[in-house]
């Protein structure tokens, strides 16, 4: 079972309505990911989304819920039960929620809920990052801000940079053995290209050096 449709598993122990962080409630979060019938109490952190105090909360494990509350629609009053809230993949696999202000829907990462409500905002520049790569888990303890650089190397560090997917050069080339060498820019590069190329400008320097000769008087 995928992280997002394990988070999305509603197991009964629906939100206490309690605006404030409520630590201790224990629940089944596992829905038989790790055996069938198997529930383990997990203990589950809840602070309000900031901006939506009153409304929305978010876990330490990464799930999202409304809380009880009293909507005008119109000239109608109408109550709401609060909620766990289902979360779908953005286009990216990212996890999203949909929450609502001023009557009107919003589809936001669950990763940044977490952050803004446990951490704070990020400092300029930041972005959300996960430890371990899996942009699914979403818990507190797999979440940083940091920056797009660290976040782009936590992509390579965990193999999932687009270059280290190539086995071959554009040319065709394997990247292995002897012919794998370290480009310029610290990425990977193909000696025989490289070594065409190295060919290439030397022989057009030659070419050019001969023509300044020739011209010369
Ligand atoms: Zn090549």
């Amino acid at each position: 079972m995928s992280a997002i449709a394990a988070l999305t598993c509603n197991n009964g122990s629906g939100p206490d309505g309690v605006g404030s962080t409520s630590r201790g409630l224990t629940h089944p979060l596992d829905c038989g990911e790790k055996g069938a019938g198997v529930s383990l109490p997990i203990e589950e952190s809840w602070r309000p989304i900031p901006g939506y105090e009153g409304n929305y909360e978010v876990s330490d494990l990464g799930r999202v819920r409304s809380l009880d509350r009293v909507l005008t629609c119109g000239s109608q009053r109408r109550r709401f039960t609060g909620q766990i809230l289902s979360q779908f993949p953005n286009g990216e696999g990212r996890p999203t929620a949909s929450i609502n202000r001023d009557g009107r829907p919003r589809r936001v990462l669950v990763h940044r809920l977490v952050l803004l409500a446990f951490v704070g905002e990020p400092p300029a520049g930041h972005v959300a990052c996960h430890n371990d790569g899996d942009c699914t888990n979403n818990r507190l303890s797999n979440l940083r801000w940091d920056t797009e650089r660290e976040n782009q190397l936590d992509i390579v560090r965990h193999g999932r940079h687009w270059s280290a997917q190539k086995t071959h050069c554009p040319q065709g080339h394997a990247y292995a053995g002897s012919n794998l060498v370290t480009g310029s820019r610290g990425g990977r590069a193909c000696r025989t290209c490289r070594n065409a190329g190295m060919r290439e400008r030397y022989r057009a320097r030659v070419a050019a050096a001969r023509a300044a000769t020739e011209e010369t008087p």
